[in-house]
């Protein structure tokens, strides 16, 4: 490993040692739905309205014959929840179909089911699986290309290929929750808070910003 990148894991681990999912669940199908609805929103949110989803149709089976307007109901307070029920239908279809009501454990059969890309499987197989892997959501593209490992508005692919080629691979489930909380309590989008950063010394971005601030 690079000497900045054990310096970032390392201090990302003293930070957040525990850092962990923040969506609620308790099997890997409840787990796939909760990543699905999760899009542009917070898990907080999804949260809010998986108790009462997971109670009425709490597997594939179940949420393969459910009422589209219940579901729209159910989850009508996060945001997209109209296209987000029709998906989470019919992937739950798609699951009864073609896999027996089970979550499939490879990101190529994941990636088959309605409205389930690239991060969404990634996090379903680590989560759920222990399956390696870091999965590229807005704090991860944020904070990488803060902290120069990639470019602003890098495809989330690609920094999934960096990071993984940069930390060992028995790393990557928690570096990866380490990341998005950092993220979410750190690094923010719009007012990253660099002078209690840790990381501070190796930053691209806070070595730019303050050479013009003068900080
Ligand atoms: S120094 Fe600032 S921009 Fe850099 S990683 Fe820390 S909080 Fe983010």
């Amino acid at each position: 490993m690079r000497k900045n990148d054990l310096f970032i894991a390392s201090a990302l681990e003293e930070l957040l040692p525990d850092a962990k999912c923040a969506l609620d669940f308790s099997t890997p199908f409840q787990c796939l739905v909760a990543v699905s609805l999760s899009a542009q929103t917070t898990d907080v949110a999804v949260n809010r309205v998986t108790p009462a989803l997971f109670s009425s149709f709490p597997d594939a089976f179940a949420m393969a014959e459910a009422p589209l307007e219940e579901v729209k109901n159910l989850i009508r307070s996060i945001g997209l929840y109209d296209h987000k029920a029709k998906n989470i239908i019919a992937l739950s279809k798609k699951l009864v179909e073609s896999f027996g009501g089970e979550v499939p454990q490879t990101r190529e059969e994941l990636t088959t089911l309605p409205g389930v890309g690239i991060k969404t499987a990634n996090v379903v197989l680590a989560e759920c699986f222990g399956v390696p892997a870091i999965a590229v959501d807005t704090h991860v593209s944020r904070v990488a290309f803060r902290l120069g490992y990639c470019k602003q508005g890098e495809d989330p692919i690609r920094i999934e290929q960096i990071l993984e080629k940069r930390f060992p691979k028995e790393t990557w489930i928690k570096l990866h929750h380490r990341i998005i909380w950092f993220g979410r309590l750190v690094c923010h989008a719009k007012k990253p808070e660099c002078d209690k950063c840790p990381l501070q010394s190796v930053c691209a971005y806070f070595k730019k910003t303050s050479s013009k601030t003068g900080r």
